[in-house]
């Protein structure tokens, strides 16, 4: 089968594509691809604005994130499940604001799960309480965690989260190795003269725990856009931060992350995985396969892009999956090949 959708540019779906999800009949579910050919089989879920942290990079001053009429765990598990039978969404990470914010994140978890053929779901959290919920989110049906933690050092930690507990978020990560949450990957944004200092330090964290540190080229985007010329690091720059620790670089494989992968020797003969996230020095939109949709059901086609609709008006007040798709396909087919120069709105809302 295939349709050509004329009413939002020339978006196409087609029934095959690389992994075919499967309908709850067992049938193949239509893939979606964009209107530059990508494959889109990952969603990212914001379930909350909400995010104790304060991040410099990601949250303006004074912003609360309290407000918006979010999507209830039912309307999430229906609008989920539609994407993974009908549209061929395979991945779904869950995010926001921070996700453990949500006091039905473990109900949501178990919906997901439950779905006829769950996607592989996984959570980007900042840590702070994984040490209480690791055990309860992985017997939910949680697979793995992406950690974000920018420093070890208890007061650069603090500088720039606003929040004194660097050791709450060790222990978080530690808590989700034990409950399985594999692999466990480590998530820094590097700015200069502010933490680049501290990158070492999170490679040798990471190595003592055999997990993957990944480093994220700071985007211009949220509170630090305007001064971001002076705080972006390169990866090449983030190399060589590294150079007193590590002795070689080994490209890994793709894995069909975003990351640039290497396996790297350390100078004591330790080996890490250590990626690079590069949106600004070496954009990966070729490879895009995701969307983003916001606590309030926003559709975001890309990270750094105006929202492209409301997924709302299929969600209440009846679940309505041909409006759903309707104004999937309309957001879809405003994907831009490349991302704008600056982004225009915060990560903390559309689910970074
Ligand atoms: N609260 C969770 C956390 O701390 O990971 C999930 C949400 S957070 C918005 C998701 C990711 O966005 C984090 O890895 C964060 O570092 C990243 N992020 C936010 N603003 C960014 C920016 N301007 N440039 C690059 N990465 C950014």
């Amino acid at each position: 089968m295939r349709a050509d959708m004329t009413m939002a540019g020339p978006l196409v779906i087609r029934s095959q594509h690389r992994s075919p999800a499967r309908t709850q009949r067992g049938a193949v579910a239509a893939g979606l691809h964009d209107a530059h050919g990508r494959v889109i089989e990952y969603l990212r879920l914001s379930l909350t604005p909400s995010c104790p942290m304060r991040c410099v990079y990601c949250r303006p001053a004074g912003m609360c994130g309290q407000a918006c009429d979010q999507m209830t765990s039912q309307e999430i598990t229906a609008l989920v499940g539609h994407l993974v039978a009908n549209h061929g969404v395979r991945k779904v990470r869950l995010t926001g604001g921070e996700p453990t914010c949500r006091r039905d994140l473990v109900p949501i978890i178990e919906q997901l799960a439950a779905l006829p053929h769950p996607p592989q779901l996984t959570m980007t959290t900042n840590g702070l309480s994984l040490a209480r919920h690791a055990t309860a989110l992985a017997a939910a049906g949680l697979t793995r965690v992406n950690v974000s933690i920018d420093s070890l050092d208890p007061d650069r930690f603090r500088q720039i989260t606003g929040v004194d507990d660097v050791e709450r978020v060790m222990g978080g990560i530690d808590a989700a190795i034990a409950a399985g949450l594999m692999p466990v990957k480590l998530n820094a944004v590097v700015m200069r003269n502010y933490n680049d200092q501290d990158m070492a330090d999170l490679v040798d964290f990471a190595a003592n725990r055999q997990l993957e540190m990944r480093f994220i080229e700071l985007m211009p985007m949220g509170p630090l856009a305007d001064t971001w010329g002076s705080r972006y690091v390169s990866e090449a720059w983030m190399k060589r931060c590294l150079d007193r620790i590590v002795e070689t670089w080994a490209p890994c494989p793709a894995d069909g992350s975003a990351a640039r992968r290497y396996q790297a020797r350390l100078t004591d003969g330790r080996h890490v995985t250590v990626g690079f996230i590069t949106p600004m020095s070496c954009s990966f939109c070729d490879r895009c396969d995701r969307i983003r949709i916001s606590a309030d059901g926003a559709l975001y086609p890309c990270l750094m892009d105006k929202p492209a609709g409301t997924l709302m008006p299929g969600l209440r007040p009846l679940f309505d999956p041909e409006k759903v798709t309707q104004i999937l396909l309309e957001g879809l087919g405003r994907k831009r090949i490349e991302h704008p120069a600056t982004g225009v709105s915060v990560m903390t809302e559309i689910g970074g």
